[in-house]
């Protein structure tokens, strides 16, 4: 009997070890996150700095930023490209005013009414 008792407590333990092992993996998961979640907030926070100070001194760049807000200029230029590819292909065009898609051609935007002749 001694040995049934001795294998129980074996048992217990290794599944008292099992137990606090995945407790720990849910502790470090959530720690994880809530590393991610902070590294995610001081990236935001630098575009943010990022898109003040372009803003205020957009016209005195110096060297250091200009590489980084003409590659900026160049990637608004292709998403403009790419928006008009899309409204050849999809044959709807986007309303100037509120950014509805409208079906090309049309005058006024159903949405919210502006017109949609470019002038
Ligand atoms: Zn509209």
């Amino acid at each position: 009997m001694a040995f049934l008792d001795e294998l129980g407590k074996k048992l217990s333990s290794a599944g008292q070890t099992a137990v606090s092992k995945t407790k720990d993996f849910a502790e470090i998961t959530k720690l994880n996150s809530n590393i991610s979640d902070e590294e995610r907030r001081i990236t935001d926070n630098y575009t943010e700095i990022g898109k003040k100070y372009v803003e205020l001194y957009k016209d005195e760049l110096g060297d250091a930023f200009k590489a980084n807000y003409d590659a900026i200029l160049k990637s608004q230029a292709k998403i403009k490209d790419y928006e008009a590819q899309k409204v050849q292909i999809k044959g709807v065009e986007k309303c100037p005013k509120c950014g509805a898609e409208v079906d090309k051609g049309a005058t006024f935007c159903p949405t919210c009414g502006a017109s949609m002749k470019e002038d």
